[in-house]
């Protein structure tokens, strides 16, 4: 139990962050909130998590000096970005608690070997097959495969490096399109929703999860979060819980995770993809539950205790994309904030960009209510207000 206790990093140590991006400004937000100081390594000089932390390393992810500079600053680290190299991770690994590892991230940053390790938990994903050359796409069982969508192995998100293809002919051209990297090819699956699940899991193997979140994206990207999931049976929901926390344990996790499942028509549960940190479809936890993503993620890297969070309040979470900086002619604007913050139970996040564009993750409101109904009355009433 000494040992234990000695191995818990409490407030007032320093706390970093791989990336700067919004992830890594509330993390930085739920750490300082707790005491610890932070310290963000992005090269972007006006990131939005660089802004609020103490200290703010500005250079790329693999840049040596960078990461000394890092590791001297803190007493742990963490990361806010599923491409950060992995390299870098176990760079840092080596010297510095690094949760989550170098290791775990790198399965999550490559399709395939997120799949097999999926196959490997016993959790049900869509059928696929790899393509990494021309052989590999000669051999496709298109009977099986075919309409499907065809994903980069790495690097893809919020919809991009992603090609629905119905024919080999399509398939081909698709493949070609992207570069010819490796891809995943997946089949197309009847959605009648989507889920997913946060799951945090400590150095001693204690895991704890949010309530089941249930997604709506436009466009490939996340727009809507309704938690508790309106269209969720118990059953489904549990599932999803016991596949997430296989899934982290399997993976020997620490840190926060989420992952992405699908509902398919007939009612069945697939695991769809994984990220090693906190999740879009989380950030809903800063405002209707007693403990966060974010501080979830304070919690499993200095070994503080992981107490299961508990919901307070029903909510549901809309994202602000830089679309809405843009009317209908075009033209800039700013959104009527003053309008939405009328309303009751609105909590604004903006992340400090400045410029908006279309598509780009800006920030995110969170409706907070009594009852789901008025929650998702409230976030109505909220789209009314910002055209
Ligand atoms: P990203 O990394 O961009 O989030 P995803 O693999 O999660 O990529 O795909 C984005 C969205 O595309 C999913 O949330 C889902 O709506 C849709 N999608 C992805 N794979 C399938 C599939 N096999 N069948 C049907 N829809 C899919
Ligand atoms: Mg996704």
């Amino acid at each position: 139990a000494l040992s234990e206790a000695r191995s818990v990093l409490l407030p007032g140590a320093t706390l970093g962050v791989m990336g700067g991006g919004q992830l890594g400004r509330m993390f930085v937000h739920a750490a300082q909130s707790l005491g610890y100081f932070t310290a963000v390594l992005d090269a972007d000089p006006v990131s939005p998590a660089g802004l609020v932390a103490q200290y703010h390393v500005q250079t790329g992810y693999q840049d040596e000096q960078g990461l000394a500079q890092l590791m001297q600053r803190c007493q742990a680290i963490t990361t806010e970005f599923e491409n950060v190299p992995a390299g870098a991770l176990r760079t840092l690994g080596a010297q510095r608690p690094v949760a989550p590892s170098g290791d775990a991230v790198a399965v999550c940053q490559d399709r395939a070997l997120e799949k097999a390790h999926f196959v490997r938990c016993g959790v049900p994903c869509a059928p696929h097959a790899l393509i990494e050359d021309e052989a590999g796409l000669a051999a496709i069982d298109a009977a099986a495969l075919l309409p499907g969508i065809l994903k980069t192995a790495r690097l893809g998100y919020d919809g991009k490096g992603q090609v629905r293809v119905r024919s080999a002919d399509e398939l081909a051209a698709a493949w070609r399109d992207l570069g010819g990297v490796a891809c995943v090819l997946e089949r197309m699956l009847p959605l009648a929703l989507e889920l997913s699940v946060v799951v945090a899991r400590n150095a001693h193997g204690e895991v704890v999860t949010l309530p089941v979140q249930q997604n709506l994206h436009r466009d490939g990207i996340l727009a809507v979060t309704q938690v508790p999931a309106p269209d969720a049976t118990p059953a489904q929901s549990a599932q999803a819980v016991a596949c997430a926390a296989r899934i982290a344990a399997e993976l020997g996790y620490v840190g926060v995770l989420c992952v992405e499942f699908f509902v398919l028509a007939d009612g069945t549960l697939v695991a769809n993809e994984m990220a090693p940190r906190p999740h879009n479809s989380g950030h809903w936890s800063i405002d209707g539950a007693d403990i966060s993503q974010f501080e979830l993620q304070v919690r499993t890297l200095t070994g503080l205790p992981l107490i299961a969070p508990r919901q307070h309040s029903p909510s549901v979470m809309l994202n602000l994309l830089g679309d809405l900086w843009f009317d209908a002619a075009g033209q800039l604007r700013e959104p009527d904030w003053a309008g939405v913050l009328a309303l009751p139970g609105v909590h604004l996040h903006l992340y400090g960009k400045t410029d908006a564009r279309v598509g780009r993750k800006m920030g995110h409101l969170t409706v907070t209510a009594a009852t789901a109904e008025q929650a998702r009355e409230v976030a109505l009433q909220v789209c009314a207000r910002l055209g």
